[in-house]
């Protein structure tokens, strides 16, 4: 029964009713007696949530007598022991305890039997299958009512579980960063060599693996195939030693497209040492046990590689590492086959170049006879003949045909480091002076406005390829200009530059091709292809002022017109 007292207390009271009888024998009342039972059920509570706590505990909650033998288990450590409460009650303690750890037991004992508590003791225990786990052990003193240590109770905390779930977790966000880098870093590389390199540091790391290796398929311009490897963990002559991994019934399966490989211990594997004439692991060898090998497919699926993993313990590879293998092996894929597609742009580039310079060579000889027959006939005939200007016509066209000639041979002596110059000091004003009477000749079209403020400004170059970016800007000029009349270029010296800009209303540059008009072959799109040229006028030019010392740059109003600047350092020798 419960009652509420004066002060708003809460009592449990066991109430004895007895009865009280007059002298007729009937009931007149009763006397009770009331016995305040609140300190009983408060124990019987607190002993209940005691058992209830115990069993729902996270941890391992266990008790034993001061003969170690076992008295209480609870749910959480049949779970991390693996025995029942009814196979291990009454056994002895020993039975969770590794044989070299028996000493604990003993110190452990003494310890509670001296009333005293051990905190966070760190040590192996055995589980039922035999496997030991690192716990953290808490054991306290049990008494009995009289206060007397009766045994010891103990809270087991599974670290070891905590501890490969910390690890676990911080491998997990290192494959992470290595998969988002390892993807960044191959996709933007175009050098075969260094993706094969860069692959194989990665997955060597991320399978925990001894050794990596990339043996990547390739096929050379004369169509045979070769191999090129990397490696990552082992010296080159041991993998030297391998001899050509296709030949190997082990390796056979990644070539072959028969897909991922991953053994235990490759030793027992019956393909093993089928090999001849090794018969087993050659002298030398690397000490290969665990084994994993993932082959690399290109977009059309066929096998252009493969990825090997050796580690001297066995059983090191799990399906974790075959799945991030994997991952990387299909980015190098595309990283492999895009440094292919760049590889074979550059030689077609290259067999391009060496046309482009063989062809205007060739072409050369014969123009420069043609130019000296017409200049023979032109001479010989009369002012007055009609076929002196029709000679004097072809001499113009033949004279563009071999400026076209000797562009295209600069462009491959560029390209092949051999354009070359002749250093003299110079004056450019006058250079201007002389070429401006040329140029307004050849370009009818537009009148040439010079702005010429000084006399004798000397510079050091070659002052035949710094007329011949001046032509080229002023004709590029007139030509992307074909609605305008005119056409202004401007000396100007700013510090210790000499500055020349050639100013023109026309056509115009829209912003994103700025910069590309110096690129060699590059003309612009739409109206620019309507009008004649190769692409290689700026390219030159741009060359021969970068090879003084100066720069050539372009600012531009799309439909407005453009302007050429072209910077050069002064002579202070001079
Ligand atoms: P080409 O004139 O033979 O095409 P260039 O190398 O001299 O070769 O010029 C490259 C491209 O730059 C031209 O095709 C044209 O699209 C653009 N360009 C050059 N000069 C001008 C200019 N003054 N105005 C507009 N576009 C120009």
């Amino acid at each position: 029964m419960l009652i509420q007292r004066g002060d708003g207390g809460i009592r449990y009271i066991q109430a004895n009713p007895k009865p009280r009888f007059n002298e007729q024998q009937e009931m007149i009342g009763a006397v009770s007696m009331l016995i305040d039972i609140t300190a009983q059920k408060t124990d019987e509570s607190k002993q209940a949530m005691l058992a209830s706590i115990i069993d729902s505990s996270e941890d391992a909650i266990v008790s034993k007598n001061l003969d170690g033998i076992i008295t209480s288990w609870n749910g959480a450590a049949q779970r991390l022991f693996g025995y029942a409460e009814n196979e291990i009650i009454g056994k002895h303690i020993t039975i969770l305890i590794p044989e070299d750890r028996y000493d604990e037991e003993l110190l452990i004992i003494s310890k509670i039997k001296a009333n005293e508590r051990i905190e966070h003791f760190e040590t192996i225990r055995k589980t039922k299958s035999g496997e030991q786990i690192r716990i953290s052990l808490t054991v306290s003193p049990m008494r009995d009512s009289n206060n007397k240590v009766i045994g010891a109770s103990k809270i087991i905390r599974d670290i070891g579980r905590q501890k490969q779930a910390e690890k676990r977790l911080q491998q997990y966000a290192e494959r992470l960063e290595i998969l988002n880098s390892i993807g960044q870093v191959i996709s933007a590389e175009l050098d075969i060599q260094s993706i094969l390199q860069k692959v194989t540091d990665a997955t060597t790391q991320l399978c925990g693996a001894q050794f990596g290796a990339f043996f990547h398929n390739l096929i050379n311009e004369q169509g045979e195939s070769y191999m090129l490897f990397t490696l990552s963990g082992a010296p080159r002559e041991a993998f030297e030693k391998f001899g050509m991994p296709r030949n190997t019934a082990v390796f056979h399966p990644t070539f072959s497209g028969e897909g991922t490989v991953r053994v235990d211990d490759i030793t027992k594997d019956p393909r093993y040492g089928k090999n001849d004439p090794h018969y087993g692991k050659p002298k030398g060898h690397l000490p290969v046990v665990s084994y994993l090998a993932v082959p690399v497919r290109a977009k059309a699926g066929n096998v252009i590689g493969g990825l090997f993993f050796g580690h001297p313990e066995p059983a090191m590879f799990s399906a974790e590492h075959e799945q991030l293998v994997e991952a990387v092996a299909a980015q190098a894929a595309v990283a492999l086959d895009n440094a292919k597609l760049y590889e074979d742009i550059k030689l077609l580039n290259e067999k391009k170049d060496e046309f482009i310079g063989l062809a205007s060579h060739e072409l050369r000889t014969p123009v420069t006879s043609l130019k000296g027959y017409l200049q023979i006939i032109a001479r010989n005939l009369a002012a007055d003949e009609r076929n002196k200007t029709l000679a004097n016509k072809a001499l113009d066209q033949v004279g563009k045909l071999t400026t076209l000639i000797s562009d295209l041979l600069d462009v491959t002596k560029i390209q092949t480091g051999k354009l070359p110059f002749t250093y003299t000091d110079f004056d450019i004003i006058k250079l201007l002076t002389e070429s401006s009477e040329i140029l307004q000749q050849t370009n009818p079209s537009h009148k040439l406005i010079f702005h010429l403020p000084f006399d004798g400004l000397f510079i050091n170059g070659d002052s035949q390829r710094i007329e011949q970016v001046i032509i080229n800007l002023v004709t590029n000029a007139v030509k992307y200009s074909p609605k305008a009349d005119q056409v202004i270029i401007t000396a100007d010296v700013r510090g210790d530059k000499f500055r020349v800009s050639v100013q023109d209303f026309g056509i115009g540059i829209q912003p994103d091709q700025l910069e590309r008009v110096f690129s060699r072959f590059y003309r612009v799109e739409n109206l620019a292809s309507h009008m004649s040229g190769l692409g290689i006028g700026l390219y030159i030019s741009n060359e021969i002022v970068t090879r003084h010392n100066g720069r050539l740059w372009v600012e531009s109003e799309y439909g407005e017109g453009s302007t050429f600047y072209f910077e050069l350092p002064i002579n202070t020798n001079a």
